[in-house]
């Protein structure tokens, strides 16, 4: 991956967890590693399709003075992810916060703290089979696309499908909405469950009829196995309709845990009938 570097941009400010730091303030020395494709640019010689790195420093500085916070990780936090929405032809950043001065009564050459964020591609299934279904997939997909988190999203083609689970229910319209992200796993789920009670998504029955289901079907390839959140979907590579809208945005895409591709896991799928 290609990399602009701007080094040790030196700003003072009054982070800190003592009251001193937050009165007299300090300096502090900022890196920012920017992660980009420079071929274009590289080829066209225009820095419009590039980052401007100068733009970049001064927005690190004005958002060193913005407000005041306790830790250096709430800092770079921030500045990594005002940098991500600002810019969004960056693949990803890290930060680097150095505190040459922190006051720990010992001679020290710098404290610092790395943190790497980077846009993560996703797949999130939707369904619904109460009401406007339509209407209600395509407001998901609208809050969606309408987040700074989110970028370059784009759905399926929806389906209609028989209900899975509980039968005694109408039918579901399925599709998958694949975009790039600058959430956590936990974060997106949050965001997602957001977005079905606006849908209006009420939990009574499991497998259920509702307004609106969201489901993060894979996060990149990660792997995550706690009590309120698997990912890999436990069932995605098992569902005809989620691997039938899968095929159809990402026919190439191997499942992380199993190694399969979509279009192997739905023949596979379609063989055991
Ligand atoms: P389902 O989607 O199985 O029909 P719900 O939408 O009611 O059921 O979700 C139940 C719970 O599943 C959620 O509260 C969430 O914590 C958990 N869950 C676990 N893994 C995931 C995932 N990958 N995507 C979405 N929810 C998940
Ligand atoms: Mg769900």
């Amino acid at each position: 991956m290609d990399k602009i570097q701007i080094k040790d941009i030196e700003c003072f400010s009054n982070h800190g967890v003592l009251k001193e730091e937050n009165v007299l303030g300090q300096k502090f020395l900022v890196t920012a590693d920017l992660y980009v494709n420079t071929r274009k640019a590289g080829t066209s010689d225009s820095l419009e399709d590039s980052v401007d790195y100068a733009e970049v420093a001064h927005y690190i500085n004005e958002i060193m003075g913005q407000r005041t916070c306790k830790l250096i990780e709430s800092v770079a936090e921030i500045i990594a992810t005002k940098i991500l929405i600002r810019y969004k032809s960056l693949l990803g950043i890290k930060i680097t916060i150095k505190k040459p001065w922190a006051p720990i009564m010992l001679p020290l050459e710098t404290v610092s703290l790395s943190v790497e964020r980077m846009w993560k591609k996703v797949y999130v299934s939707v369904g619904s089979n109460i009401g406007h279904r339509e209407e209600h997939i395509q407001n998901a997909y609208k809050a969606i696309r309408n987040n700074e988190k989110c970028k370059n999203a784009y759905m399926s083609t929806i389906i209609e499908t028989e209900p899975y689970g509980y039968t005694e229910q109408d039918d579901f319209l399925n599709g998958v909405i694949c975009f790039e992200t600058i959430y956590d796993p936990r974060e997106l789920l949050d965001f997602l469950q957001d977005v079905e009670k606006q849908g209006g998504r009420t939990r009574e029955i499991h497998w259920g009829p509702r307004t609106i289901d969201l489901d993060i079907i894979y996060y990149d390839d990660l792997i995550i196995q706690e009590e309120d959140l698997i990912i890999p979907h436990r069932e995605a590579h098992i569902r005809d309709f989620v691997l039938r809208p899968m095929c159809d945005v990402a026919p190439f895409f191997k499942h992380p845990v199993f190694g399969k591709t979509m279009t192997e896991l739905l023949a596979e799928l379609e063989d055991k009938r």
